[in-house]
């Protein structure tokens, strides 16, 4: 396991539309092992969640895991999930507006996303989930999904006056967005 270089926008791999997975290949040491330095950028980081192409691999692999992080004390948190070529689907209209970040983008900035996602996707051991995501989780789900169609949160924001470096978000806006987004997840439950 080693700690990648994260790579940050401006970088050709974060644009590309990346490969699937051939489910035969997945048991193999290459994938195994790119899932595991996947798995440890993401911790050393910090991060809530990390996608193949963000290391520089263009396959269809994310990772996410939301502990107790003081850098979301809001976001439910997301067991370890190593989704191999996930695909979503929105199970109706309802969307939330929220303030990401990304370790590859170096400003903050308000998207619009689905609340309820059904989500299916291979495990590290190839194994077939089919399960519905909600609130700030199926944000996180579409945020890390977005990075293998080539899309970063710079082109989902509708109102470019809501980016922010992360120091300029913390002095200024996360206060409110905190006080919003913690009820959006009291009363969504997740
Ligand atoms: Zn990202």
């Amino acid at each position: 396991m080693t700690v990648q270089t994260i790579r940050m926008i401006g970088d050709p791999v974060l644009r590309q539309v990346a490969q699937p997975v051939d489910p035969a290949e997945i048991a193999t040491a290459e994938v195994q092992s790119l899932i595991d330095d996947l798995v440890e950028t993401m911790r050393a980081a910090n991060g809530a969640g990390l996608a193949a192409p963000q290391i520089g691999v263009s396959r269809r692999i994310v990772v996410m895991e939301v502990t107790d992080n003081p850098r979301y004390p809001y976001k439910p948190r997301i067991p370890l999930t190593v989704a191999v070529n996930p695909e979503l689907l929105p199970l109706d209209g309802e969307t939330v507006e929220i303030n990401e970040g990304c370790l590859s983008v170096p400003l903050r900035g308000d998207v619009v996303r689905h609340v309820n996602l059904r989500v299916r996707y291979l495990d590290r051991h190839g194994v077939p989930h089919d399960e519905v995501v909600r609130g700030l989780t199926a944000g996180t789900w579409q945020h890390e999904c977005d990075h293998l169609d080539g899309v970063l949160i710079v082109d989902r924001v509708a109102d470019t006056r809501s980016l922010a470096t992360w120091d300029e978000f913390s002095r200024h806006q996360r206060d409110a967005f905190v006080t919003r987004i913690t009820e959006f997840v009291e009363r969504a439950g997740s």
